[in-house]
C-alpha cells in the first residue's frame, strides 16, 4: 500500500472515534448490471434480486464488521443507475477510503471498462483508496468471458486486491468487503494507534 495523504485519518474516522468506533466509506464502482447492488444486498441484508432494477438501490447502507475484536462500520455507497451514463458525480467518491471495483466475468466489456473506472476513482478521490477488483457472477461458469488469471494479473499490475464473487450463491461476498475494511483498519492502526 502506498503512502496515505495528510488528513486521511481526520477525514475518515468518525466522530465517535474516542469510543473506538470506526466508520469507513466504501464505494461500489463499475459498469451497469455487473451486480453492484446485489453485492450490497447480499452483504448487508443477505438478499438477492434476480431481476433487480436500479430502484432497489439504496444510497448507502451501513454494516458492522468485527476486525480483530473491534467493531468497525462499513458505510457502503451504491449508485442509482447513473453509471449507465458514466455520470457518477465527485460527491459519490468524496471521502471514500475503500472501493470495490466490479466487473461481470460473463461480459468482457465490463472488464475492459475497469481501467476507466479506476482512473475516475483515482481522479475524484482526494486520498489513496483501498481497492479490491471484484469479478462478480462467478456462478455463471458456462458463460465466462474473463478468466480468473486475467483478473488476477490486472489486479497485480494496478496494486489492487482481487477476488471473484457471486452475489447469487454468496461466494466470497463478505470476504471481499472484509478484505477492504481490514486493510483500511490495518493502515490506520499502523499510522495512528
Ligand atoms: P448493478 O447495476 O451493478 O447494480 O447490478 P445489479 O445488482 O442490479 O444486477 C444486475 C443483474 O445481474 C440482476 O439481474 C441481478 O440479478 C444479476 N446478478 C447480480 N449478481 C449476480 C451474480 O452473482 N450471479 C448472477 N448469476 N447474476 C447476478
Ligand atoms: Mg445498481
Amino acid at each position: 500500500v502506498t503512502l496515505l495523504g495528510e488528513g486521511w485519518k481526520m477525514a475518515f474516522v468518525s466522530e465517535e472515534e474516542k469510543t473506538e468506533d470506526y466508520l469507513f466509506k466504501i464505494v461500489l464502482v463499475g459498469d451497469s448490471a455487473v451486480g453492484k447492488s446485489n453485492l450490497l444486498a447480499r452483504f448487508a441484508r443477505n438478499e438477492f434480486y434476480p431481476n433487480s432494477k436500479s430502484t432497489i438501490g439504496v444510497e448507502f447502507q451501513t454494516q458492522k464488521l468485527d476486525i480483530n475484536g473491534k467493531e468497525v462500520k462499513a458505510q457502503v455507497w451504491d449508485t442509482a443507475g447513473q453509471e449507465r451514463f458514466r455520470a457518477v458525480t465527485s460527491a459519490y467518491y468524496r471521502g471514500a477510503v475503500g472501493a470495490l471495483l466490479v466487473y461481470d466475468i460473463s461480459r468482457r466489456q465490463t472488464f475492459d471498462s475497469i481501467g476507466r473506472w479506476l482512473n475516475e476513482l483515482q481522479t475524484h478521490s482526494d486520498m489513496n483508496v483501498v481497492t479490491i477488483l471484484v469479478g462478480n457472477k462467478s456462478d455463471l461458469k458456462d458463460s465466462r468471458e474473463v478468466s480468473t488469471s486475467e483478473g488476477k494479473e490486472l489486479a497485480e499490475e494496478q496494486g489492487l486486491f482481487f477476488m471473484e464473487t457471486s452475489a447469487l450463491d454468496s461466494s466470497n461476498v463478505a470476504a471481499a468487503f472484509q478484505t477492504v475494511v481490514k486493510e483500511i483498519y490495518n493502515i490506520l492502526s499502523r499510522k495512528v494507534m
